[in-house]
């Protein structure tokens, strides 16, 4: 079975190294926030994570949860119990508001913890995970009333949230969406449709669930214009705010799927049940969008989790396992065969794996922390370029950070050869759990296009341009740094190639929007490469200057700086081959008649 170690030393090398959180102390919205915090909150949860719920993440996937009869579903053994610990824990409420019971912390520390939490139990987190992007939608977007009655038993985790979009006809294409929402005479709605795919739909560890469901009213325009969004709880609260009557909602049944087994992803049938307006009507995507986007992040996060613990089992392994011998003679001649670690294509798995997850972690950090000071700066400048950053990479960590994910636990899959397929050993598992973090949240093709046809264009090109100028600047710092000079001229490299991307993409685009369909992807995955890079390059300039004055674990610093020089050799190099595919644009692709895809035997 896989075990886990949070790697706290890695989350605390970025978050003080690299992007500088301590010097963020006493500024709008880390008041609460001292230096001093950034090391005990990640060991204390990183023992908690690691100790108390990883060990449940092989069995209860293996178990998975039951619907029964009355409709009701119960997750894997011991959930229950172990909800309520982590409750009690604190740590899923660090960075939800204070005045809603949370602990008011930055979301950054906040998402640091949260990635041990799932890289120790994806499916068990989800129960927790979209709950606080419901309430970030309800705190924008609902009335005082509603936000009094559900925001403290949701920020809590007494109460867990659910977001339900996706229908049979309707996954991507909202505006196919057809759930009703009738008007009753008391100002709220009868809500009536199937949902499907909804995570966390039913289950036993809550004492309500709160649904936030997408239906039209009976006059609303087609297409995306005319959805609204509603509050639709299990029970509806009674006057004192508490639990009250059975709304007409039912889970019809559990999917049988690939991964997270112990998540309960739902049928839900909605008949006729109470929902109450959030915002106004037809105002009901742009409130989703809330939500969305910080489930995005969320789920980018999900994908290096699964990474990590994948990668630290796949080390674990090759440390352990003797194979064959070493290429240039055996290492341990007094063994039968040498350990696989010996081996350079093993390494060559490994590096990347390394070079993957901690330069996705970084960015993902970086791009939580922008969230926060899109949040709470008081400078618009500041705000406003805080905001870009979040707008522009938020696509390419739910994206990339996914691809990487089930890149990552395929390859540590093979690191264990034959043993890696067999489910008792765990690693297969990784590789199922991963592999929804690229469809769910908008599938990552999706996330291309969006990329491409919203972020790039957003006021005239302000977010790529003021990106390309960080990059530049700290190339620039870089120079004469012997330890970084390889890195900093691949990464020079690397953003010409995207440059030189965005430039084709203006000029090709408007033309012809198919070209920016076809291009959309590879765009994504070089900015992926050169914002993974640029932290590579803070990462390892962070590392010299350690090493310099002397650090304590240099070994570490080594280490980083190595990792850092692989993702030079290894992954920048990459841009320029998917610049060129870019730039082959549409014309092959579109020209293939449709019907010639379907075999004629
Ligand atoms: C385990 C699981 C949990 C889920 N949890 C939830 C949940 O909690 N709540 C919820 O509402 N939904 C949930 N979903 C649904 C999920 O978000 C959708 O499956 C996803 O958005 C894609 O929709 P679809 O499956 O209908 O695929 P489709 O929309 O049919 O897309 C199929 C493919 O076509 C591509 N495509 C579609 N449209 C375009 C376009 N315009 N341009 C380019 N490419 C396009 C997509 O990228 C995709 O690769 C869940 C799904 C699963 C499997």
């Amino acid at each position: 079975m896989p075990t886990y170690t949070a790697p706290v030393r890695d989350t605390r090398f970025v978050l003080e190294n690299v992007i500088n959180l301590p010097g963020m102390a006493g500024k709008p919205g880390f008041e609460d926030f001292d230096a001093d915090m950034i090391l005990p909150i990640l060991e204390e949860a990183g023992r908690f994570f690691a100790e108390v719920v990883a060990p449940t993440n092989f069995p209860s996937d293996r178990q998975g949860c039951t619907r029964n009869d009355d409709g009701s579903v119960t997750t894997p053994d011991g959930f229950k119990e172990l909800y309520a610990k982590v409750l009690e824990s604190g740590w899923t409420t660090l960075a939800m508001p204070a005045e809603h019971g949370g602990q008011g912390l930055p979301g950054v520390l906040g998402f640091a913890v949260e990635e041990y939490f799932t890289s120790a139990n994806m499916a068990f987190a989800m129960y927790f995970g979209l709950t606080s992007g419901a309430v970030e939608a309800i705190e924008l977007r609902g009335s005082e009333e509603q936000r009094e009655l559900y925001l403290p038993k949701m920020s809590s985790g007494e109460w867990s949230g659910t977001m339900n979009l996706t229908e049979p006809h309707c996954g991507t294409d909202l505006g196919l969406l057809r759930t009703r929402a009738e008007p009753n005479d008391d100002g709220s709605y009868a809500i009536t449709g199937t949902k499907i795919f909804i995570s966390s739909g039913e289950h036993e560890l809550t004492d309500n669930i709160v649904h936030l469901v997408l239906a039209r009213t009976p006059d609303a325009p087609k297409g995306t214009k005319g959805i609204s969004m509603f509050i639709v709880p299990k029970f509806i609260p009674d006057a004192d705010g508490n639990p009250g009557e059975r709304n007409s909602l039912s889970c019809g049944s559990i999917e049988e799927k690939m991964g997270i087994h112990a998540n309960s992803t739902c049928v839900m049938n909605y008949d006729g049940a109470k929902g109450f307006l959030i915002g106004e009507e037809n105002k009901g995507l742009s409130a989703m969008f809330i939500m969305m986007n910080a489930a995005r992040l969320w789920v980018g996060l999900q994908g290096f989790s699964q990474a990590e613990n994948a990668y630290q089992n796949g080390a674990a392994y090759a440390l352990d396992r003797r194979q064959g011998r070493a290429l240039t003679g055996p290492k341990d001649p007094g063994e039968s065969a040498d350990m696989l670690i010996v081996h350079p294509d093993v390494r060559r798995l490994l590096m990347d794996a390394r070079a993957r997850t901690e330069g996705m972690r970084a960015l993902a950090l970086w791009v939580a922390l922008n969230g926060d000071i899109a949040k709470h700066a008081t400078g618009e400048d500041e705000r406003q370029a805080a905001d870009d950053m979040v707008q522009l990479l938020t696509p390419v960590v739910k994206a990339i950070g996914t691809d990487i994910g089930m890149r990552v636990a395929q390859d540590m899959q093979q690191v264990w050869g034959g043993h890696g397929y067999i489910a008792e050993n765990g690693m297969e598992q990784f590789v199922r759990d991963a592999r929804i973090t690229q469809i769910y949240e908008g599938a990552n093709g999706v996330q291309a296009m969006d990329l491409v046809g919203r972020k790039l264009p957003m006021h005239g090109g302000r977010a790529i341009q003021s990106f390309f100028a960080m990059v530049d600047k700290d190339i620039a710092a870089a120079a004469g740094n012997d330890k970084v000079a390889e890195l900093a001229t691949a990464l020079e490299k690397a953003n010409g190639e995207l440059k030189a991307a965005s430039m084709w993409l203006m000029q090709n685009a408007a033309a012809n929007p198919n070209n920016a369909g076809s291009a959309a992807y590879h765009y994504m995955e070089i900015l992926g490469l050169v914002s993974m890079g640029w932290m590579w390059l803070r990462s390892a300039m962070a590392a010299s200057a350690a090493l310099s004055d002397g650090a304590e674990d240099a070994g570490f610093m080594e280490a980083k700086i190595l990792t850092a020089r692989h993702f030079a050799e290894s992954h920048l190099p990459e841009a320029g081959a998917l610049r060129r595919k870019l730039q082959a644009g549409a014309e092959t692709i579109m020209a293939m008649p449709a019907e010639a895809f379907a075999r004629m035997g």
